[in-house]
């Protein structure tokens, strides 16, 4: 049976549809599951948190390889069917919840001992919040090795994109560069899932860094005045950081962009990551 049978086959034994409002759908491509299991370079070493297993496709390659694989899924109607199919594994744990509220921090702390080393992310996202989940991951300064996500192809360009050099940015292309060397891996079309969604997917992936790309002791900040600047795209930097109380004074702001040899100007996607500390330490309260 290859994938897109055993697929049909799952769901008609269990009599599950899948459900659009929770991003469900389903890869059923074999060089694809292969192509991800490759990439994120999984060995028994490693602890493998899984957003989303869905019906277990990925789930099960991911069991084989690694030491320990926690899947966390909201769906309840699928937790039977991945119960049952990897209830012979002892490496398997399944977790009904949201993952934007689980404390992943203690979760991978408690499940990292001599033997297992590290943790790896591993995922074929839910779209609807690729960017709460990215972010999530990033921002909790989490003992994470490394992602690797399948995510819409548009958002793939944006999520490896490099600040102060491809135009197609946004705040999360400032945090993901702050802390990973990033690069989509893998173009899959729209057939490779069931159902099909409406557009193209990309696989990425982040290697973790071990200290953030730039030094700026209060990344909180850096990363308050990111948002902010883009919050307003259309608007300049200036206007963006007066607006919203970041700096009081025009001429201030005018005087420190001048000193950092920065066009007063400048819109956001202008700047680099270090401009963006920079900017950050001369305002910073
Ligand atoms: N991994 C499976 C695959 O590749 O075939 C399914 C991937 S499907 C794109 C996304 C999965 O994420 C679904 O199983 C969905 O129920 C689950 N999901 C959606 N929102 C979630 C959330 N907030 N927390 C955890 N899982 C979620």
């Amino acid at each position: 049976m290859n994938l897109f049978e055993e697929t049909r086959f799952v769901m008609n034994k269990y009599k599950v549809h899948a459900k659009k409002s929770l991003g469900q759908n389903f890869l059923i491509d074999d060089d694809v599951v292969d192509e991800i299991i490759e990439n994120s370079e999984i060995s028994k070493e490693n602890l493998v948190i899984e957003i989303g297993p869905g019906l277990g496709t990925l789930t099960k390659r991911l069991l084989d390889s690694a030491g320990k694989v926690i899947a966390i899924e909201l769906d309840e109607s699928v937790l039977e069917i991945l119960n049952d199919r990897f209830k012979l594994y002892n490496n398997f744990e399944l977790i009904n919840q949201d993952v934007l509220k689980v404390d992943l921090n203690s979760l991978i702390n408690s499940n990292l001992n001599d033997s297992i080393k590290k943790c790896k992310i591993v995922a074929n996202l839910p779209y609807y919040i690729t960017t709460p989940i990215i972010t999530k991951l990033l921002k909790e300064n989490l003992n994470l090795d490394s992602i690797t996500v399948m995510v819409q192809k548009e958002v793939a360009n944006r999520l490896t994109a490099i600040p102060g050099m491809d135009k197609d940015i946004g705040a999360i292309s400032y945090y993901i560069y702050y802390y990973s060397d990033a690069k989509i891996v893998l173009d899959v079309p729209r057939g490779c899932f069931i159902p099909s969604p409406d557009v193209d997917s990309s696989v990425i992936n982040l290697k973790l860094l071990k200290e953030p790309r730039v030094k700026f002791d209060d990344t909180e900040f850096l990363f308050k005045v990111i948002k902010i600047a883009f919050s307003q795209k259309r608007k300049t930097l200036l206007n963006s950081l007066i607006n919203n109380g970041l700096c009081s004074s025009k001429k201030e702001l005018e005087d420190i962009l001048s000193s950092l040899n920065i066009n007063v100007k400048v819109r956001p996607e202008e700047l680099s990551l270090q401009d963006f500390a920079n900017i950050s330490k001369k305002i910073k309260p």
